[in-house]
């Protein structure tokens, strides 16, 4: 459906979200402003933003419900403009985190864009979330006022089922609920990191090595798990021979890791101008995947592809490149009415497999931070402010991240 942002209907998408404490007044200043497109750089600085009666600012500790401030789209169409809601007060197992950065994912894209599924608008998007923590919960064990933390697309699950009881959050049986537009335990619909505040379950909060800077951290809560997992999970190391189609957010990240680990990684990029950065990656071969590339030099030379890339394109030009028996995991998400063609051969003639993977469980995702630490692998990044986030998507689109945008929410 889609909304304008006259005041009523922004009071009913308040309500409508189930943002506890929202008054009306409040909401239908911010939608006027919003409407009225107000520097939303400015505004985003919490020192300015309007308090609730009775709630603490999102600067200082206090037991909440805390005012925040996020970049929403109002529609699949529209720029990111601001929203005033509130997160939830502090439960006995929440921290509550006073967001500095959070990392473009295409994810973003795709579900702001709407090519998934259809959305609750307004939504903030926003998973590769790092911030310091303000207030604690009584009963938080792992965390305390001023640690460093990340937090990346998960927020809560069943904690029951057999994936959660083996740490694998990310493929919960019943439901699991995600940093943005997703039903929470009370009902309300969760909104992201473009946002300058969260309170966050502890168990879902990633601890930062203090060798890593916020900045870096965030982009390492989706895209560097998301590759980190299926590496690991098909025992990438020395001796392995690793293809990574599209280099982008999660392609440079899959590089650094899968050459960290010990891997020979060839790069297929449809980017000439990336071919250099991929060897500083630490790629050994990097081919230009343009329509009608010659890849017959590269038959059956790889134990293992991560593909990464957003949109239907043709995988037929890359089961070749495996060999016997090895796997093309499939972490990119295209649009959901253009799937994959697989022929009938595709896959018979090398016993190949096709698989996919889910970003990585709580547990995994502290591994793969910590791995980055120890190897020294940081994404590299490109900050911008709050007012910066819709040209970012469009040059994300356009394939001209390098490779991480970061929104500088603290800095805006
Ligand atoms: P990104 O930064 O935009 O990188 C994607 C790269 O794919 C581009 O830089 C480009 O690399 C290549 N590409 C080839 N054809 C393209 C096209 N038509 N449009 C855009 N890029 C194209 O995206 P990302 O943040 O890394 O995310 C990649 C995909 O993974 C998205 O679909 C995202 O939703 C998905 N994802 C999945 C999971 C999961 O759990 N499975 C988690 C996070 C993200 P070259 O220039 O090198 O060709
Ligand atoms: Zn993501
Ligand atoms: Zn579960």
């Amino acid at each position: 459906m889609k909304r304008n942002d006259t005041s009523q209907q922004a009071g009913n998408e308040a309500a409508a979200l189930g943002i506890p404490g929202l008054s009306r007044r409040g909401f239908v200043r911010t939608a006027a402003l919003a409407a009225a497109g107000v520097g939303a750089a400015e505004l985003l600085n919490p020192s300015q933003a309007e308090a609730t009666p009775g709630a603490e600012t999102g600067t200082s500790a206090g037991s909440g419900p805390y005012p925040a401030e996020g970049m929403a789209l109002y529609s699949a169409e529209g720029p990111h403009r601001l929203l005033k809601f509130q997160r939830r007060a502090l439960g006995p197992k929440d921290v509550a985190i006073k967001l500095q950065y959070c990392g473009i994912c295409h994810s973003d894209i795709h579900h702001g864009r709407e090519h998934w599924r259809k959305e609750t608008f307004p939504l903030v998007t926003g998973h590769e979330l790092a911030g310091v923590v303000v207030a604690v919960g009584s009963s938080v064990s792992k965390f305390k006022v001023g640690s460093r933390v990340g937090v990346g697309c998960l927020v809560n699950s069943c904690r029951r089922c057999g994936p959660c009881a083996n740490g694998m959050e990310q493929y919960c049986e019943n439901g699991n609920v995600f940093t943005y537009g997703s039903s929470d335990l009370d009902d309300s619909m969760t909104q992201g990191g473009y946002s300058t505040f969260n309170v966050v379950d502890e168990d879902f909060v990633i601890a930062v090595p203090d060798a890593i800077e916020l900045a870096h951290a965030g982009p390492m809560m989706c895209a560097g798990i998301t590759v980190y997992s299926p590496l690991r999970h098909w025992s990438i190391g020395p001796g392995r021979k690793v293809g990574v189609v599209g280099m982008g957010g999660l392609g440079h990240m899959a590089v650094k890791i899968a050459s960290a680990m010990g891997a020979e990684v060839t790069v297929l990029t449809t980017s000439t101008a990336k071919v250099e950065d991929a060897r500083r990656f630490g790629a050994r071969t990097v081919v230009v995947n343009e329509p009608g590339a010659d890849l017959s030099r590269h038959k059956r030379s790889l134990d293992f592809i991560l593909d990464t890339v957003p949109y239907q394109h043709d995988l037929e030009r890359l089961f070749p490149l495996l060999k016997l028996d090895a796997t093309l995991c499939m972490v990119g998400a295209g649009r959901i009415n253009e799937p994959h063609q697989i022929g009938p051969f595709s896959l018979l003639r090398s016993r190949n497999a096709f698989a996919s993977s889910q970003i990585g469980g709580i547990r995994e995702t502290q591994e793969a931070v910590n791995f980055c630490a120890l190897h020294g692998i940081r994404p590299e990044i490109t900050k911008v402010p709050p007012s910066g986030i819709d040209d970012a998507w469009s040059k994300v689109v356009a394939k001209e991240a390098r490779y991480r945008f970061v929104i500088d929410v603290a800095n805006g």
